[in-house]
Parts: structure tokens; sequence; C-alpha cells
């Protein structure tokens, strides 16, 4: 039987100065996480950053070079795979091809010396909580994707692991049964309680489902934290052009806290900006963070000049060239009290100070300072 805790009997992993190299490679760079019991984290990143490195180290299929890995507070880096208790799903499924469904989801337990009848009960129940009963006796061939990667699902959980580890499990998938899919990957962990620790290279569906993310770079982390921090709060420039869009503005932080661009445009920005007066970076800015309409009474804005507008339904895109010759990416939701100017019109963009961010060029993100 599956166990159905409430949540939160998941393991906690905790990677500890994690490394690992390939040659003069650092595949991955001294990585430190703590992910709690229960929780849902994903590793982001562009291909090549170290991901599926880190998950395959985590697994016991890739030997750190460094670095230690936890589960539970134990040290599980010198355990067989097998001895770990940790679910994956492989980004290929890697399913056995010559197995039934049933004989692929018993393989787990028949490894681990289960009895005949706990397999058959267990299997039974795996294949009701990732909804393919009937389906036991195909193979895996004579299945869809969709169903392929619910028995990989299915093989990962059936042992009731601590820890779920999943690399780009729906990489392969069509975009509507990838929606389905990470709907029920939800439901899952929200059922079970399990730890899962998750790869994309997708922002968007690490940003849905996760608690937590981890944006990975050559190896490092650059920044773990919730959806809300990695896009509101980026740390660096890596961050914030990785994650959604941004106006990134070449200038230095004025004596009085504002920020003036190369060209000279002034911007007020609020808050600790993590620059002193006179050093340069950048002002980094979300286009629906602009608008056309005041944000004060007293704030003068920015003149500027239409020069592109694109309808996209549910908002309104726009170019826009203000004093000091900087083009602004603008997004305007289309709703009736919207000012949506036309191409050509003179215009002043507004800012709320507080959504306007600095960055240092001193912490650029590996890429940069690397390069
Ligand atoms: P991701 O999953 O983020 O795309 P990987 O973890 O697969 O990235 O790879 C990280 C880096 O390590 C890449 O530069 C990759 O080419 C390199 N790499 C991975 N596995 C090996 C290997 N067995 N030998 C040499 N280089 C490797
Ligand atoms: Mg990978």
């Amino acid at each position: 039987m599956i166990d159905k805790p409430q949540g939160g009997r998941g393991g906690r992993l905790e990677l500890s100065r994690l490394t690992k190299r390939h040659g003069k490679l650092l595949a991955v760079d001294s990585v430190d996480l703590q992910v709690a019991s229960g929780e849902f984290v994903t590793l982001l990143g562009p291909s090549g950053s170290g991901k599926t490195t880190t998950l395959m180290m985590v697994a016991g299929f890739t030997t750190p070079s460094s670095g230690d890995i936890f589960l539970d507070g134990r040290s599980i880096a010198s355990l067989a795979p097998e001895r770990r208790n940790i679910g994956v799903v492989f980004q290929n499924y890697a399913l056995f091809p010559h197995m039934t469904v049933a004989a692929n989801v018993a393989f787990p337990l028949k490894m681990r010396r289960q009895s005949r009848a706990d397999i058959a009960t267990r299997v039974g129940d795996a294949m009701r909580l990732v909804r393919l009963e009937g389906l036991e006796q195909r193979l895996p061939r004579q299945l869809s994707g969709g169903q392929q990667q619910r028995v990989a699902i299915a093989r990962a959980l059936v042992f009731n692991p601590d820890l779920l580890l999943m690399d780009e499990p729906l990489g392969a998938l069509d975009k509507s049964l990838r929606g389905q899919m990470q709907f029920e990957l939800k439901r899952l962990h929200a059922e079970l309680g399990v730890t899962i620790v998750y790869v994309t290279h997708d922002q968007e569906e690490a940003l849905t489902m996760s608690d937590r993310v981890a944006l990975m770079n050559k190896g490092v982390i650059e920044q773990l934290g919730t959806a809300r921090e990695l896009y509101e709060e980026p740390i660096n420039r890596f961050v914030a052009e990785f994650i959604g869009e941004s106006n990134l503005i070449d200038g230095r932080l004025l004596e009085d806290g504002g920020f003036a661009s190369t060209g000279g445009t002034r911007f007020r920005v609020a808050g600790d900006t993590g620059l002193r007066s006179g050093e340069s970076g950048w002002l980094a800015v979300r286009p629906e963070k602009f608008s056309f309409v005041p944000q004060a009474p007293d704030d003068p804005g920015i003149a500027g000049r239409i020069s592109e507008q694109v309808y996209v339904g549910d908002f309104t895109r726009y170019r826009v060239v203000v004093e000091g010759g900087i083009n602004l990416a603008i997004k305007v939701q289309n709703n009736r009290s919207a000012v949506r100017p036309g191409v050509g019109e003179e215009v002043r963009v507004f800012l709320n100070p507080g959504d306007a961010r600095v960055l240092s060029n001193l912490n650029q993100g590996v890429s940069d300072e690397k390069a």
C-alpha cells in the first residue's frame, strides 16, 4: 500500500559543496542546497547548466568529485542507488522495452526482494495512483508518450521513496498533454507529500509548479527563491534576463539615490540598491511595470515617443524611445481604463520607484564573470 501522508513526510535533502568535474569542466561547482521535507524544488537553467548532473549525483548514478549529499541528515553519497530510497524519473523514461507495464512498475520492488503478495498490492496501488488501471499487460511501445511517462512515474513511486527526482519528465509531450501532466504531478505531490526535486529548462513550468526554484547557470545556483522572488527580485543580470523579460538600462547611481542612464535619462528608484552613488550598473524594469498613467501627482515622468505598437490579445506591447535615446519595452493590459497611445504619439512614461531594481555590474552572474 502506498502511504498517503498529510504532506511534509518526505525526506529532507541537503547538498553541501557538491561538485562534479569532467576534466577541466566544472559541470557542477560547489552547489549548496537545502530542500525541506515535502517541498517541491525545481532546478531551472539553460542546457548544459548542470541540472542533470546534480540530479544524477543525488540519485547515485554519477559519483561526485567532492562535496556531500544528506537525506534526513545522513550522508548518502557513498550508498548504491537502490539503497538511497530515491525514486527517479529519467528524461527518456528509460522503461524496459521487453517488460510489461506491470513488470516495469514491479521492478524496484523485486530489486528490494519484496514478497509476491506485497508486490501485487503495491503495483495495483501505483497503477491506480497514476490512472493506468487496465494497461498492466501492455508493452511500453503499445502506449502513448503520456502513458509511458505515467509508467515511469509509477515505477519511481511504487516503493514509497523519501525523495522523487524528475529530469525534464514532460519534455517529450505536446503542449496540452504537458499542461495536464503538470496538474497531475501537483496532485501526486499534494496527495503523497513526497519531497520532489524537478529539472526543467522551461521557466513557466518551473515557476508554476514549484515551491522554490533554483536557477542554475554554468554549474552554480545563481538564485534560489520562490517564483515571485525570482521574478520581482532578481539578484543579478543573468536572473533578470533568464526569467521573464526585463529592460536593462546601463547607467550609474546618483548622489540623490536616483539612477541616470548613460544617455542621461533619470529614473527614481526606491529602497536599498546595493550600489554606492557614482557606481555603475543596470536598472532592471519589467515591461509591465511602466505605464502611461501618472503614479503620483508630482511625478513628471519621462518624455518619449511611441515607435512600435503590437496588439497581443490580453496586452499591448510597445516600443518607446525616451529622452536620452533609450528604447523601452512596455506592456499595457488591454482593459478599458488603460491608456494605450498609438505609434508616433508623444507620451510620458511613468514608473513606480519601487518597481525598478538596481543591479551591480560586479555581480552579473557566472556567465559574464568568466567571459
Ligand atoms: P543540463 O542537464 O543542465 O543540460 P548537464 O548536467 O547534462 O546539463 O551537463 C552539464 C555540463 O557537463 C555540460 O557542459 C555537459 O556537456 C557536461 N557533461 C555532462 N556529462 C558529461 C560527461 N559524462 N562527460 C563530459 N562532460 C559532461
Ligand atoms: Mg539535462
